[in-house]
Parts: C-alpha cells; structure tokens; sequence
C-alpha cells in the first residue's frame, strides 16, 4: 500500500499545482468570502470522480462542501478552509494568479489552507478507488469562513449540519508537518476603560485624568501573576497590549481611556481567575487613588483546550510521517487558534498537523513547496487507510 500511494502521488505533481492555481484563482479573500468559487472547483472534482457530497451554505455565497469517501464508522474528517485573509500590498505578482517558481506555488492561500487542499483533493481520487479497502468514513470538508470565527463553517457544519467524526485532522498548522497540534491556549480578549473627570489643561488638579490612571494599571498588568507559568505542552501564557485610546486634546484632562487585551493562558487556569486578579488590582488602585474608577467587560473568550498527547491519531501520525519523511513530529501546545478547539469541544479527538512554513501564512507572496504538498498526500493516505483498517 504504501508504494501504491507514494508512487500514486510522486506522479500528480501537475495535479495538485492545477487545482491549487484554481483554487487560489478563486478570490475568497474573508470579508467577504464568496467561498462558494472555490466550492465550485472542488465540486467539479468530487463529481468527476464519482465521490459522493453535500454543500452547506448558511447565508448565500458562504458554502462549505463535504466529500464523502466509505461508509459506517470511526469517522475521520480532514478540513481545510476555503477563505483567505486580504492579500494587503507587498506582492510581487497578482495574489489571485498562482506563479510556480523554483519548486513552490505562490499565492494568496498556497500555504494557508489552498495547497493542503489541492493535495487532498488529489488523495481523495486514490481513496475512492481505494474505497473497499476503508472500513470506516472518511470526510474531506473545504470550510468557509475559518479566518473570521468560523460561524458560517465549521461550527456551523458541527452545530446545525449534522457532521460529525471521532477524529479530525486539520492541515492548518504548518510547521513543515514536524510538529502535532494537540492543545490551544486559551484565549480572552478583554477591554478595559478607565473614567474620570474633564478640567481644564492649565488646571489639571481640578479634574480626574484617566489616562494617568490607565497607566497605572497597565504598569502593574505588565507584571500580571497568572497562576499556571509552565505546561510541559505548551510555551509561557502572554498578555499583548493591542489597543490604547483615549484623549481628546493637549488642552483637556482626558474622562476616558480605553484598552483591549489579548490574553494567551494555559490549561489549569480559568478566565474568571484572570478576571478575578485584574479586579483585584483595580480595587487596589481605586483604594489607593478614589478618584479613579474602572471597568472591564470581555469581547471574547475561547477556553483552552488539549487531548491527550499519547493519543491514537498522535501515534499514527508520528509513525507515518517518520516512514516518509524520517522525521517523527513532535506533539505541542499551541499558542494560536485553530478549529481543532471546536472540533475537541464536540468530544472529537482533534489534533492540527501540515505542510507549509510557519512563517508563510497571511503575508505577501506566500508560497508552499510542492514537494512538501506530494509527501503531505502520502503521509495522509497511509494515516486515512491506517486508522480506517
Ligand atoms: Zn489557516
């Protein structure tokens, strides 16, 4: 089998670059979407080879499709997401017309997630010749909407389609496939505005300056104790100072401040501990200083999540990346949100593993090596007929 597989995708070289340059042709920049071109494309391949699917469209233009390839269960399902991020300036050709140049496909979402979908695409006609070997499902699903929540695609494929799996793998990670994402941080975004009173410029003394007291607070969040420092999975919890606001003019004693907060923290910990501690330091600071007065509301807040590191899918992928590649991936935490926490969060042993660079993602002339797309298509045939034995 594996000789079948690796010789079946060492010769679709041309393939995976044709579907990826339509692919990447199709403009899914999110916002808007319109994932429904890039749909299209796979729908035109699912159909040319016989592979059952179904298209799920929330709101018009946004649709996801869903590849159908065996039959009972364990299901596995690998999701790709159709959207890509706004191709901003810096590019040296036409993000939406892929360019082949020294072995690797540039383009709007060549790393981020259009190249893993080619390959898969490509994988997906060997398995449905393949399909009485499969004892199992397996689902292949281009999601929309991945860039911006992904309200309208896979949470809403998990919530209100009915799809479901016992495993997921999801090609989104890069890293070069030497790495499985098996945990995310949790994430909570928090404003914070502090209030006080307008005076006058010259009399500062008459009003309350809630940017000095802003400040204040900022210097003592900068040292912010987080009661887990360390997880054997994961690198250090952060806090970024995104956004500070406030003021109107030289001359006016500022009555509001505003900041946002992105908050990266480890399993073991809960957001109402964070809350909890930030409060405390306002209460701190508004004893100390009465004139001075807080608030704190949270725009968003996604839990941590992880499944265990010795599990099934970690194992098998380890050993068939080392029989292609000769390097066993390591399992991690991450510090980035991927769609594994929706997936783990419906009781989904979920983990991220891909090809691509990790520092090709949402930049200007993105690109992905073609190579690194055939050996990702072994690699995912021998885990798919693996786990579905
Ligand atoms: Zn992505």
């Amino acid at each position: 089998m594996k000789e079948q597989i690796s010789s079946y995708m060492q010769n679709k070289e041309n393939e995976i670059v044709r579907l990826a340059d339509e692919l990447i042709g199709a403009n899914t920049e999110n916002p808007p979407g319109n994932e429904r071109l890039a749909v299209n494309i796979v729908e035109k391949h699912l159909k040319t080879h016989g592979i059952r699917y179904d298209i799920f469209e929330k709101i018009a233009g946004r649709a996801n499709i869903v590849g159908y390839i065996g039959n009972g269960s364990p299901i596995l399902l690998v999701a790709c997401h159709l959207d890509v991020v706004p191709p901003d300036n810096g590019w040296d050709t036409d993000p939406f017309k892929s360019v082949v140049r020294n072995g690797r496909i540039y383009g709007r979402g060549a790393n981020d997630n259009k190249g893993q979908m080619a390959a898969m695409l490509v994988l997906a006609k060997f398995l449905k010749d393949n399909e009485s070997r499969l004892n199992g499902s397996f689902l292949l699903i281009g999601a929309a909407d991945e860039e911006k929540g992904s309200e309208l695609g896979l949470k809403y494929l998990l919530d209100e389609c009915g799809i479901s799996a016992d495993f997921a793998i999801i090609p989104d990670v890069a890293h070069n496939m030497k790495i499985i994402d098996v945990g995310e941080k949790g994430a909570l975004f928090l404003n914070i505005t502090s209030y006080g009173q307008q005076a006058h410029g010259s009399t500062p003394e008459k009003g309350t300056n809630a940017i000095w007291n802003m400040v204040e607070l900022l210097n003592q969040l900068k040292n912010i104790k987080f009661q887990r420092l360390s997880h054997e999975l994961f690198s250090h919890p952060t806090l970024n100072l995104g956004t500070i606001s406030g003021g109107a003019a030289h001359n006016v004693v500022p009555a509001k401040c505003e900041v946002r907060l992105d908050i990266r923290y480890l399993p073991g910990e809960t957001e109402k501990e964070i809350v909890g501690n930030i409060n405390e330091i306002i209460t701190s600071i508004e004893k100390n200083n009465p004139t001075s007065k807080f608030n704190i509301t949270i725009d968003a807040h996604l839990p941590p999540t992880q499944v265990p590191p010795d599990n099934p899918l970690v194992k098998i992928i380890s050993m068939h990346s080392e029989s292609v590649l000769g390097t066993k991936p390591i399992p991690r935490g991450f510090s980035g949100v991927t769609v594994t926490k929706q997936l783990i969060e419906k009781g989904i042993i979920a983990v991220g593993f891909g090809p691509g660079d990790e520092d090709q993602s949402h930049i200007a002339n993105e690109s992905i090596e073609i190579q690194e797309l055939i050996s990702f298509g072994k690699i995912m045939g021998l885990i798919i007929f693996d786990i579905l034995k």
